[in-house]
């Protein structure tokens, strides 16, 4: 059991204005008038003179005449349209692997995958690009098939005309239609379930595959229960240049459980002795592009089916792996690239905030016990919204008897946002056992004596942002300062601040129901 309950904090309300971004930003525009994108879509373009537009992964430059129309064009998808339909299908990229893995060497038995890609409304010079990319950069005896799944696009090129252009492709190419818009997870649960090969391996539709990027996968998936992603190269959404991403960031998420990049910390460095080519443990993935071994993707429960369009599986599938026993790697000597957009081109059908909020909810609900709350008190009104039901998904979870989330955050994500130990946890903020008043990454820091107080990024040095919480006088002490937390005694001042501890009421925090240990 946990040593430390949950609890409602009532920390004045005057402290809400310390809470920094606090939408998560997405944006989304119309594309349901986007038909007239039909007479550029048109296949043809698969080879071009080597030293074409955006070879060896070069950005396009698109001449100033034309800058007004690429602007338009732009819109369609997100990205730069224009830029993207001047590159080759089968365009040339720079081979960014690390040294150590040119001439690493692979066993010659290693499983074959299919290789499944959902879409909606996706660029036609983006989605063969990523089915180019890899036909001409895997073994074929590697490649069972590519599954491409329609997720309801409503662009005539991505019919009959998709249809005919791969059928002459030299891998077998599936194109399946969802009957209805079903979102990502549904789509690729559908391109699994009739895909074939030993391995199955998502793609987003606007990928890039470098040389070598397969045969490292697979050989670590040879291992069971390991669920590999490759690292994510980017590729420019405005000049569609290829830019080798780090293999010293890993995946995480902040408390609106949104997934971020951070570095990867010294203890994994240490575990793989330095050796940047072996695959590094990720407690996250970003969801477009992992491997993953058939039977244990069923063993494991695939995806929540009950998520809608977008969001929040590639946190849910990262818990279960760990917490029901399986590993998540990112394999350093794997590179593809990814199209990284800054809003997102189609609709959400019922709201971007509704879906994601569901989506989310329902993996909080289901795989992160107490430690939910940490993500509701952030979201206000996220308790509102409707989750539908999860009790196949709790059963499953119970079936495979999964780890709690404490162990999740101690032995695979020690360096979480989300504290393992906490004292309280309030409409505001969290006081940690490490004596932080903190919000996601940010904590109460006095960096001036009778100024303000400030939320700034935590340090963990305690220093100034170490508090003392007293639960007889009710005060949070400043240690460095022996100053008291005050909630702006004078009329004049809006925000708190640190002063003598006078033990006003003005310094007094109810931290309810907290249960500290002796040294208090
Ligand atoms: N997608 C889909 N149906 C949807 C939303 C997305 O098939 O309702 C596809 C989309 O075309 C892409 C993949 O799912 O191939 C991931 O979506 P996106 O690239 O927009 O996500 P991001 O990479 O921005 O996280
Ligand atoms: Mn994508």
């Amino acid at each position: 059991m946990r040593r430390f309950a949950y609890c409602k904090v009532v920390l004045a309300t005057s402290l809400v204005w310390v809470m920094l971004d606090m939408f998560i930003l997405l944006y989304f525009s119309e594309c349901n008038k986007c038909d007239d994108k039909k007479e550029r879509g048109l296949p043809g373009r698969d080879g071009g003179p080597r030293d074409g537009p955006g070879e060896g992964g070069k950005p396009v430059v698109i001449p100033k005449e034309n800058q007004e129309k690429m602007k338009e064009m732009f819109k369609i998808n997100q990205f730069n349209l224009m830029a993207s339909e001047m590159i080759a299908l089968n365009r040339t990229l720079p081979d960014v692997r690390l040294e150590g893995c040119k001439n690493k060497l692979y066993p010659d038995n290693l499983p074959r995958t299919s290789v499944v890609i959902v879409f909606h409304n996706e660029a036609w010079s983006t989605l063969l690009r990523t089915v180019h990319s890899v036909i001409d950069r895997s073994p074929h005896t590697l490649l069972e098939e590519i599954v491409l799944v329609d997720d309801a696009s409503e662009r005539d090129f991505l019919k009959r005309p998709l249809e005919q252009y791969v059928r002459r492709l030299e891998i077998p190419v599936r194109v399946v239609r969802m009957e209805q818009r079903s979102g990502l997870i549904r789509a690729r649960l559908k391109g699994a379930s009739l895909s074939t090969g030993q391995v199955i391996t998502f793609l987003d539709a606007h990928c890039e595959c470098t040389i070598g990027w397969l045969e490292p996968l697979l050989a670590r998936i040879k291992q069971d229960k390991t669920v590999v992603c490759p690292i994510i190269d980017v590729i420019s959404d405005d000049t569609f240049e290829y830019m080798a991403g780090s293999d010293m960031t890993y995946g995480g998420f902040n408390w609106k459980l949104n997934f971020r990049w951070y570095p990867v910390p010294q203890r994994e460095m240490d575990r793989r002795k330095g050796d940047r080519t072996l695959p590094v443990r990720t407690p996250t993935m970003a969801g477009g592009l992992f491997s993953i071994d058939r039977d244990y993707f069923q063993e494991i429960g695939t995806y929540d089916a009950g998520m809608d369009i977008w969001g929040g599986e590639n946190l849910e599938i990262s818990f279960r792996i760990w917490q029901c026993g399986g590993t998540l790697e990112i394999v350093t000597c794997s590179h593809v690239g990814h199209v990284f957009r800054k809003a997102t081109p189609y609709t959400f059908p019922g709201g971007t905030g509704q879906i994601i909020n569901k989506n989310n909810r329902r993996l909080a609900e289901v795989w992160m016990d107490e430690f939910k709350n940490f993500f509701y008190i952030i979201s206000p009104g996220v308790t509102k919204v409707d989750y539908g039901d999860i009790t196949s998904r709790s059963a499953l979870r119970q079936k495979l008897q999964c780890k709690p989330f404490s162990w999740y955050l101690e032995n695979v994500y020690p360096d979480s946002q989300i504290p393992r130990h906490y004292y309280s946890l309030g409409e505001v903020f969290s006081y940690t056992a490490n004596k932080e008043i903190r919000t996601d990454d940010l904590c109460l820091d006095v960096s001036k004596l009778n100024g303000p107080v400030m939320m700034l990024k935590c340090h963990h040095l305690k220093g100034n942002q170490l508090w003392e919480y007293d639960p007889v006088k009710l005060t949070l002490i400043h240690v460095n300062s022996n100053q008291c937390l005050d909630k702006a005694s004078e009329e004049d001042s809006q925000v708190p601040s640190v002063r003598d501890c006078t033990h006003t009421r003005f310094q007094q925090w109810l931290l309810r129901n907290v249960t500290l240990p002796e040294v208090f």
